[in-house]
């Protein structure tokens, strides 16, 4: 592949994937004004927008977003094989509660299709809260090579590894069976407040601007999941903060 970056320096572009604000998630309390102000103030160089309803276009994202912070709409949509994280595409089409039928969408629309938070509520099942790839508990996967298996693996192109709503068991499950399937793993906080916003990151190679630069990073497989435990914030919290990620996100 040819390098588009010959001549300058190295660079990194450091975005979280995985992002809900109040506009396009009715289970977030992070407006998009706080969370353009905050990503800012912690270093991030873009966000993407993985609403629950999608609905973000590009023109809504420039009058709303400062320039020098990269906003991508996307999407996570609940299927039939837990929930998937969509890229280059801003809005559902007919078909999306499979995983089947968002890989279609996702091709007709030549975006990227991610399985979120894959083993989330895997280890440490809470009453009536079961795995979305795994609802009955006792076909638990016991490794990380049988739960590559699962079809949905199939269908994506990539896997969440770091979540910032899941437990460090459950990242380093997920980063197990990536490794099973040769997936690099993205990151994302799964923020739904201030709170957690940037713990969980995905680091591209090069400079990310767009969502062309974003699809076009996925595809070539030219970023790596990271994890900011020591993130600091000098401001304090200008809301009120709940919990990165609900049960049911
Ligand atoms: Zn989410
Ligand atoms: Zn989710």
């Amino acid at each position: 592949m040819p390098n588009r970056y010959e001549g300058k320096a190295p660079l990194v572009t450091v975005f979280d994937l995985h992002v809900h604000t109040s506009r396009g998630s009715s289970d977030s309390n992070l407006t998009p004004e706080q969370l353009a102000e905050r990503a800012i103030e912690i270093g991030l160089d873009g966000v993407c927008l993985t609403e629950h309803g999608g609905g973000w276009d590009r023109r809504e994202i420039e009058r709303t977003f400062p320039s020098e912070l990269t906003v991508i709409g996307g999407i996570e949509a609940a299927t039939d094989a837990g929930h998937v994280l969509v890229y280059g595409m801003q809005s559902y089409v007919n078909g999306m509660h499979s995983a089947a039928g968002v890989r279609k969408a996702v091709d007709r629309a030549g975006g990227v299709m991610v399985s979120a938070h894959p083993f989330r509520n895997l280890f440490n099942p809470r009453p009536n809260i079961a795995n979305l790839l795994y609802p009955d508990p006792c076909a638990r996967p016991e490794s990380p090579r049988r739960a590559s298996e699962h079809s949905v693996f199939g269908a994506v192109d990539e896997m969440e590894t770091a979540n910032g709503g899941n437990t460090p068991e459950e990242n380093e499950f997920a980063a197990a069976v990536a490794r099973e399937l040769g997936l690099r793993g993205t990151g994302g906080s799964d923020a739904h407040s201030l709170h957690g916003l940037g713990r969980c990151v995905t680091v591209f190679d090069g400079d990310v601007r767009s969502e062309a630069d974003l699809i076009e990073a996925l595809r070539n497989r030219a970023f790596a999941p990271a994890e900011r435990p020591a993130l600091k914030v000098s401001a304090p919290l200008s809301t009120h903060s709940q919990d990165v990620c609900a049960d049911d996100d």
